[in-house]
C-alpha cells in the first residue's frame, strides 16, 4: 500500500494535533508551521480560516465527510459544478457524489487558487531531482490523520489554496510565485461534519510558495 506510507516524514506534522480527536478551540489562533501538516474535526457550520501571514505560502487543502473518509472534495466534480477552476466566495466545494461539503466563503486575495495539480510527493521529488527524503503534502496528508486517530483512504486532488498554476490558452500550465499579499485569508464553512486537512505546501524546487524565498508558516482558527 504505498499510499499509506507516512513513515518518511521527518518533520513535527505526527505532534501537531489540536486534540486527541482533532477538535480545535473556538476562537484559538493556531500556528501551522512551515513544511508540516495538520488535521481538524469541524462540526456542520463551523467556519475555518486560514491565514497567510508571508503572502506567499500555498496551503494544500483537503476536506473529508467525516462518517466516511471514501468521501471527499473532488477537484474534477468541484469544475463541473461551478463552470470554473476558480473556486469564488458563496461557492461550494463539492464531493465525488456531487454533495457540498463546504462553501468558501470569504477570500481577501485576488482569488488565485489551482484545483489542477495534484499535491507534492516523494516521487515528485525525486522527479526534480532530489536525492534524498523532501517534506512533501501526500506525507503530510497521511501524517496529520493519522496523528488524530484516521487512515487516509488515499490522496485526493487537493484545493491548492493561493497557488498559481495558469493555464495558457493552448492548455499548457506553469507553477508561478503566488499572487496573494502578506495577512491574506479565506475562510470555508463546513456544510456536513468533516475532517479538513491542511498542509504547508514545502515545495521549495519551483517557485509556488515565492521565488527565492523559503516555504513559510501558515496560522488558521475556527471563529466563535
Ligand atoms: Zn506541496
Amino acid at each position: 500500500m504505498p499510499d499509506t506510507d507516512p513513515s518518511g516524514g521527518t518533520n513535527q506534522t505526527p505532534h501537531l494535533a489540536v486534540s486527541p480527536d482533532g477538535t480545535p478551540a473556538p476562537g484559538r489562533l493556531y500556528t501551522l508551521p512551515a513544511r508540516c501538516g495538520i488535521a481538524l474535526r469541524l462540526r456542520a457550520g463551523q467556519q475555518l480560516r486560514i491565514l497567510n501571514p508571508s503572502g506567499h505560502q500555498v496551503c494544500d487543502f483537503w476536506a473529508f465527510a467525516a462518517e466516511d473518509l471514501s468521501e471527499h472534495l473532488s477537484m474534477a466534480h468541484l469544475h463541473t459544478s461551478l463552470g470554473s477552476v476558480f473556486p469564488r466566495p458563496g461557492d461550494a466545494l463539492v464531493s465525488g457524489l456531487r454533495r457540498p461539503l463546504m462553501t468558501l466563503t470569504e477570500d481577501s486575495s485576488p482569488g488565485v487558487h489551482d484545483t489542477v495539480v495534484a499535491s507534492c510527493d516523494p516521487a515528485r521529488y525525486r522527479d526534480l531531482g532530489c536525492a534524498g527524503y523532501h517534506d512533501n503534502c501526500a506525507d503530510n496528508l497521511r501524517m496529520a490523520l493519522a496523528a488524530i486517530g484516521l487512515q487516509a483512504p488515499r490522496v485526493p486532488a487537493p484545493f491548492n489554496i493561493w497557488m498559481n498554476v495558469p493555464i495558457g490558452a493552448d492548455g499548457s500550465v506553469h507553477f508561478a510565485p503566488p499572487v496573494s499579499a502578506p495577512g491574506d485569508h479565506v475562510t470555508l464553512r463546513a456544510e456536513t461534519p468533516v475532517i479538513a486537512v491542511m498542509s504547508a505546501c514545502p515545495q521549495d524546487m519551483t517557485p509556488v510558495n515565492g521565488a527565492g524565498v523559503a516555504p513559510d508558516m501558515l496560522q488558521f482558527q475556527v471563529p466563535v
